[in-house]
């Protein structure tokens, strides 16, 4: 993992205003509805300004939130940034804050699932956009694929389950020549490992209940961009009329994730590069998908988007099915269930219940195994699944 100076700076001490806080190396978490003002005229003069840091009504920003903010915004490269209640109330919140009825949204086919649900029932049907999927590796079908009224391209790399990566540049570069928003979930990779801004993408999105929570206590999520205006105008609109600004605890719990999440990444890689050459020797596994393996079959591509890796991936038992449930079942250390991110290790098949085409489209068996690696160290882990790996 290769840190950069100004992150850590900024993960720790950024935009933090000690003296104004009577020395508190901690900020205060704002619990208030509203601000007042000494006179009317100033409350007038704060709600006409431009200022971000005017503060009037908790539903539109909040001084805890809006440090969040600061600090995401800086370590995605980006001018400004917007704190949601939860990464999918930040998704649905770019696709009303950049489309509108009759538009046309192109949308990677491995993507985050609820956002295509989300289109599926409420912005087709509801709201009149449109969408299509592509594969996202390959250029041409995505140049193809664009319509008079493409607006908005959805991304996610490493993608979900597989963690396939697509070449940004590449399909910024054709977006932005065609008008068309590129939005990239750029969750799994948090800010550390990759800067989607830096190759031209638009927005980026990240939920903070992974990795910048990083203890599995919190829901939020985050849209950051170049465009300082394109957030202004979401937060006076999209923002404060759905009513999804992140709650002040919740931003403070991220603050305090966010002190923490180089270390913390840098243990979740190590241990989880160790996990991942354990499995790749392993008679029972037949694959193993991690980003940081030089088996990765996109493995320069990444070298040249990524500067480190997580604790998250997945594998393939030369089993059925059914005894990856068993494998499963047999892990001690691992808790079963979904999300990841958190000090915890996971495991679980998330495409035990996906629908045929849905396997179809993601290559993958319905015993794919996902684990994230929590900080229980490696020797730990690799003894439960050699234990669990015996069973099967
Ligand atoms: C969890 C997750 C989300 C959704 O975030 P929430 O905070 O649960 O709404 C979106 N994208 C990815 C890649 C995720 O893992």
């Amino acid at each position: 993992m290769k840190l950069d100076n100004e992150q850590l700076y900024n993960l720790t001490h950024g935009f933090e205003d000690y003296a104004g806080q009577l020395g508190a190396i901690s900020p205060p978490v704002y619990f208030s509805s509203l601000h007042v003002f000494p006179t009317f005229e100033e409350y007038m003069k704060a709600g006409a300004g431009e200022d971000e840091e005017a503060f009037i009504y908790g539903r539109v920003s909040n001084p805890t939130a809006r440090l969040l903010e600061q600090k995401l915004a800086a370590l995605e490269h980006g001018e400004d940034a917007l704190v949601f209640s939860s990464g999918m109330a930040a998704a649905t919140s770019a696709i009303l804050g950049t489309c509108q009825a009759g538009d046309h949204i192109l949308c990677m086919r491995d993507s985050y699932r609820p956002v295509h649900r989300f289109m599926a029932q409420v912005g087709k049907p509801r709201l009149n956009i449109d969408i299509s999927f592509v594969s996202g590796q390959d250029l041409e079908e995505i140049r193809s694929a664009i319509r008079p009224t493409t607006r908005l391209m959805i991304l996610e790399s490493p993608a979900t389950f597989v963690f396939s990566v697509v070449d940004l540049k590449a399909i910024a570069d054709i977006c932005c020549e065609r008008g068309v928003k590129t939005y990239m979930d750029n969750t799994y990779a948090t800010p550390l490992n990759q800067n989607p801004l830096d190759f031209g993408i638009d927005i980026v999105m990240h939920t903070l209940s992974k990795y910048v929570g990083g203890h599995s206590d919190l829901i939020g999520g985050a849209l950051i961009s170049r465009d300082g205006a394109w957030i202004h105008e979401m937060r006076h609109s999209v923002r404060e009329w759905l009513g999804g600004i992140l709650g002040p605890m919740e931003a403070w719990l991220a603050i305090r994730g966010l002190r923490s999440l180089a270390a913390r990444l840098a243990v979740h890689q190590d241990t989880a590069m160790k996990v991942a050459l354990f499995l790749e020797r392993h008679p029972k596994v037949k694959r193993v998908h991690y980003t940081g393996l030089m088996s990765h079959p996109q493995a320069d591509l990444i070298a040249r988007q990524m500067r480190g890796h997580t604790g998250l991936m997945s594998f393939e038992l030369d089993r059925s099915p059914e005894d990856a449930v068993r494998m499963i079942n047999a892990l001690k250390l691992y808790g079963k269930g979904c999300s990841w991110g958190g000090y915890e290790s996971l495991a679980l098949c998330p495409m035990y219940g996906a629908e045929e085409e849905e396997l179809r489209d993601s290559g993958v068996s319905r015993g794919l195994v996902r684990i994230h690696c929590g900080l229980e160290g490696a020797d730990n882990l690799i003894a439960d699944l050699t234990q669990a790996l015996e069973q099967v």
